[in-house]
């Protein structure tokens, strides 16, 4: 089967891999579409996401959905054919952070297609993928494969709004108009936020935000949000840049709260520390999700509409096009990589 592998020299190749076999407790499944990430590009143009450094040949992709091919020993619940989105998650279960509740916060846990650990996990842009059952997560009825490959990445963003706090009725700012902020932008809506304004670099972005329910359009390199009227209760930095936690930190209200979700360049990050301070500001961070999972499955299939975000498609073998074309924020905003898709799914197109 070919996979699409980030070796540490820098290359990034589609290559064959041993066709995976489910142990006891496992599925294979036939993965339909992976959608690229931030810290995907991050690997395939520095080699590196955050803290993360590729050392060895890593398969990159953690945004994946398909369908099940082979059943392990002892599996119930799952059938062959069936569409799943894969939880991207194994956490050990056993440490403080998992047993009070907050696995995603787990130090042992192994993500798809991430260089945190060495030897790295392996990740989901293959034509198939082995994982334990319960990490397979049946899709509702009707829901498309295409729309459930948005299950990650609305996880996160979805995370992030719950970390906001109660927004009903409130200003929000989302530094940062990618899949990530766009999707902030229509969980926080779906929360009840009041007046939501987005900020980005591109016209395009910003486009799609509006699309996704922001109210207030903002480009970053021309004015500052804080400039709009109205007080600002609640950011959520989904940029990745000093930039924009620093819009942040000086367009919330004082007593503010702030969430940081997008990945920071990796090292120190300056930033106004004193309006921190005498504002009495809030400042979390948000970093992946996990029982989240299931709800963004549900509100994928049925409130919340991420087809505007998917802006291109393309066949594992042009991988490399994916990941230039996903590059340009220009144009593009979710690229996903397609392997086994569904007829029924790639009529949409
Ligand atoms: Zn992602
Ligand atoms: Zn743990």
């Amino acid at each position: 089967m070919l996979a699409c592998v980030k070796r540490a020299s820098g290359e990034l190749v589609v290559e064959q891999r041993p066709q995976p076999e489910a142990a006891t407790g496992e599925v294979v499944i036939d993965i339909a579409y992976g959608g690229i990430c931030g810290s995907d590009l991050h690997y395939f143009h520095d080699g590196a996401a955050g803290e993360f450094t590729i050392t060895e040949p890593l398969v990159l992709g953690h945004e994946v959905v398909g369908r099940i091919a082979a059943l392990g020993d002892g599996v119930t619940g799952l059938a062959l054919g069936q569409s799943v989105a894969v939880h991207p998650a194994e956490v050990c279960g056993e440490c403080a952070a998992c047993q009070e509740g907050q696995p995603h916060l787990c130090r042992a846990s192994r993500y798809l297609g991430s260089a945190a650990h060495t030897p790295h996990i392996q990740g989901g842009f293959t034509e198939q993928l082995v994982v334990a059952a319960e990490r397979a997560f049946p899709l509702p009825a009707g829901m498309t494969l295409r729309r459930a490959a948005l299950a990650e990445p609305f996880s996160v963003a979805y995370h992030a709004v719950r970390r906001a706090g109660d927004l009903a009725g409130k200003t929000l700012l989302v530094t940062g108009a990618g899949p990530i902020g766009s999707l902030a932008v229509a969980a926080a809506k779906q929360a009840g936020a009041g007046t939501i304004i987005t900020s980005d670099l591109t016209d395009h972005a910003l486009g799609l935000a509006e699309q996704m329910g922001a109210d207030v359009l903002v480009r970053a390199d021309q004015t500052e949000p804080h400039e709009h009227p109205g007080q600002i209760d609640v950011a959520i930095e989904a940029s990745g840049t000093a930039a924009g936690l620093n819009s942040c930190i000086r367009a919330v209200r004082p007593g503010g709260r702030i969430v940081q979700v997008g990945i920071l360049p990796p090292g120190t990050t300056a930033i106004l520390g004193n309006a921190l301070v005498n504002k009495e500001i809030q400042l979390h961070g948000s970093w992946r999700f996990h029982t989240e999972f299931a709800d963004a499955i549900a509100l994928l299939a049925s409130d919340i509409d991420p087809e505007p975000l998917i802006s291109h498609e393309f066949d594992l073998v042009d991988a490399e096009l994916a990941f230039r074309t996903a590059s340009d924020r220009s144009s593009a905003s979710k690229v996903l990589l397609r392997m086994n898709p569904e007829p029924a799914d790639s009529s949409d197109v």
